[in-house]
């Protein structure tokens, strides 16, 4: 009856290959999954310690780099995109994260939000124009939705775009926009007197100017910006033709919340393996901190959320290639995905001590990062009023 436990030492796994989850991923999405781990961990990694204490990023050098990988709209068709499955988007969301938050919101504002908005609802000439640009990371986009009084609900929002003869002027302010002082684009929408609509705004447009938001303690290796329109001249051609209404802005942040639901993931991931080899390392009293049960307690219970995190977004993820991902479904993804992994960071912290709080490890990072993944692409508290309407029929929102 006993020899299903052995007390005999065993060789470590990782969390997640304890799960065994590579045995639901096809070879070629795990092959690419392995190419982007080996850019984070060579590349960045060893960077992302100065960059975020910094609180700065040569984030033109990145994205360029990101291009040559070929990560941004890498699952977008066409126009210099590589074409690669959901699954695909999805793990290497992961490994980005793994690295640090801020480099995940660089691709995933660049593919997800701002160059799927153009090659949802843009025009040829605009997805021509920009798209095989942004893919090679010759061009920045950012993504103008939030305002500074309207996060949530951005319908309240007070960017206005008028016409004036034939073409369209934009005022407004908007807020918190990821990529916004080095974007040379940026997909902006504006109420206008029948709907609100998107426009594809070139950055050096006269009246547009994106200062930078300073004083971040979450996402400092990523660029947070304002953007403010100052009668803003736009041609007719600068309209997304195809957006009609808010349902065009929230098609993008279902796009960009599926890549963070594997994304958060990333993060948690990279706290538990610091913090198992880092327990396996340290002696406390007489012994490795991994040898105490109640650090195997917390190293089990934490496993076990980044593995069920890690069912739910291959579920998804198959979900996605499908064709019949709910954005509902999404909600589930992101809520609990993010929540975990934050709990991991926060734990994980613990069983540093004193070493957690420094950049030496990337755990503080992680876990400050993830404040920010908690509150971006719906808070945790929309989402789960998403899932109460899903559950209830009844809208919640007011
Ligand atoms: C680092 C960073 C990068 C970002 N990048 C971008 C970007 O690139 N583009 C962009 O457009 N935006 C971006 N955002 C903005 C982000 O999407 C908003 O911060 C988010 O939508 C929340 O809006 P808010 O901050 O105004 O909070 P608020 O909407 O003011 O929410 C405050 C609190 O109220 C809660 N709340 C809201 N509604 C309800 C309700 N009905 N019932 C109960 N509680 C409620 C929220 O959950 C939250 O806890 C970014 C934000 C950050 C932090």
């Amino acid at each position: 009856m006993d020899e299903e436990i052995s007390v005999a030492p065993v060789t470590p796994q990782s969390p997640l290959g304890l799960f065994g989850t590579d045995s639901l991923i096809g070879e070629e999405d795990r092959a690419i999954r392995d190419t982007v781990r080996r850019f984070v961990e060579d590349k960045v990694k060893p960077k992302l310690g100065d960059w975020y204490e910094a609180g700065s990023v040569p984030a033109r050098d990145l994205a360029k780099e990101l291009g040559s990988l070929g990560v941004l709209g890498m699952h977008l068709t066409g126009y210099g995109c590589a074409g690669t499955s959901a699954t695909a988007y999805g793990l290497a969301c992961m490994e980005l994260e793994a690295g640090d938050s801020g480099l995940r919101s660089l691709v995933s504002v660049q593919g997800s939000l701002a160059m799927f908005a153009i090659w949802r609802y843009g025009s040829e000439e605009q997805k021509q124009r920009w798209l095989p640009a942004m893919a090679a990371g010759e061009a920045i986009g950012c993504f103008g939705l939030t305002e500074p009084d309207f996060g949530s609900n951005p319908a309240g929002m007070r960017t206005r775009a008028r016409r004036d003869g034939s073409d369209w002027v934009l005022d407004g302010t908007k807020m918190w926009i990821t990529n916004g002082s080095v974007a040379d684009v940026a997909v902006v929408w504006a109420q206008t007197d029948d709907r609100v609509r998107g426009f594809v705004v070139p950055t050096d447009t006269p009246g547009f100017s994106a200062p930078e938001i300073k004083k971040k303690m979450s996402l400092r290796a990523s660029v947070t910006s304002e953007l403010v329109m100052d009668g803003v001249r736009l041609p007719e051609s600068a309209v997304l033709p195809d957006a009609a209404g808010l349902s065009g802005p929230l098609s993008c942040l279902n796009e960009a919340r599926y890549g963070i639901v594997f994304g958060a993931l990333g993060a948690a991931r990279d706290c538990l393996e610091t913090t198992i080899a880092y327990a396996r390392e340290r002696e406390i009293f007489d012994k490795p901190l991994a040898a105490y049960q109640l650090s195997q307690a917390k190293l089990a219970d934490m496993s076990l959320e980044l593995g069920k995190g890690m069912l739910l977004a291959l579920h998804l993820a198959g979900l996605k290639d499908a064709g019949s991902l709910r954005p509902e479904q999404v909600s589930l993804g992101k809520l609990n995905n993010v929540r975990e992994a934050i709990a991991i960071a926060r734990e994980c912290r613990t069983m540093l001590g004193a070493a957690g709080i420094t950049l030496e490890y990337p755990v503080m990072r992680h876990a400050n990062n993830l404040e920010s993944v908690l509150t971006y692409e719906g808070t945790s508290e929309v989402h789960q009023l998403v899932i109460g309407q899903a559950l209830t029929g009844d809208a919640a929102f007011r």
